[in-house]
């Protein structure tokens, strides 16, 4: 499903638009012309679902360089070695997440979390990854005519980053599960969720200028995406902390 010029909708689960399995985030690929790429990947319980939406986007496999992962739940991170082999990708992700997904470890990924939700079902399998690309805050990755900034954006998870995708004309803030959509944000009772540390990094998001709003579940915005972290930020300031999802 194409949303803008450059970013189309390749993966979406029960928390978004049913386009794949039940399991997945939003899954994102953007288009740079020569080169293209993934932000998250799904949960991997069913990847051929998104590579038939990759397939069906007119964006040949081949152009399919990278995956930047938002951090390692398994909704976000499930489906990043399936799809590296598919796809022959690089994977990119914060240091945190790069261990969790090289070890495959499902108890950092807070996956019996997920199952005590229902999000997964019980023969679930956390998949390892063989190689990650480790972020930096602030570093940058050309695909084609754009470039992805990683910006660090711990609190929901250990490790998490949001991208910020450069292209002509402006910029798109893809979030993870770091802020939904009318500034809502996802606590978690997972061992590395973090209240002061993700407060901290919506504010930071603040100082990133973007136009278009990509988060990993629910509903988007093409332009005037900044919004929904003023909403975020707004609460803050109030003294209170953002509506949460749960
Ligand atoms: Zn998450």
């Amino acid at each position: 499903m194409q949303l803008t010029r450059r970013i189309h909708l390749v993966g979406s689960g029960v928390w978004g638009f049913g386009l794949s399995h039940a399991s997945d985030c939003h899954v994102y690929l953007v288009d740079g012309g020569t080169e293209a790429a993934l932000i998250d990947t799904g949960a991997g319980v069913d990847d051929a679902a998104i590579l038939a939406l990759i397939d069906a986007s007119g964006i040949s496999r081949e152009r399919i360089r990278h995956a930047f992962v938002s951090h390692a739940h398994a909704d976000h991170a499930g489906g990043a070695a399936g799809l590296r082999e598919a796809l022959g990708l690089t994977v990119h992700a914060a240091p945190e997440v790069a261990e969790i997904l090289e070890t495959g470890d499902e108890a950092k990924a807070s996956v019996p979390v997920g199952r005590a939700q229902g999000t997964y079902t019980p023969d679930y399998v956390y998949r390892a990854v063989d190689r990650v690309e480790r972020t930096r805050d602030g570093s940058r990755v050309r695909i084609g005519s754009l470039e992805i900034e990683t910006v660090a954006t711990p609190g929901h998870a250990a490790g998490h980053n949001a991208y910020l995708l450069h292209r002509e004309g402006g910029a798109d803030l893809f979030t993870g599960d770091t802020l939904l959509f009318g500034g809502m944000i996802i606590l978690q009772s997972s061992w590395d969720c973090d209240l002061h540390a993700h407060l901290d990094s919506l504010r930071r998001l603040a100082t990133h200028a973007h136009d278009g709003f990509f988060p990993g579940h629910l509903t988007f915005s093409v332009t005037d995406g900044a919004r929904h972290v003023r909403a975020a930020v707004e609460a803050i300031e109030r003294g209170g902390i953002p509506r949460t999802l749960f």
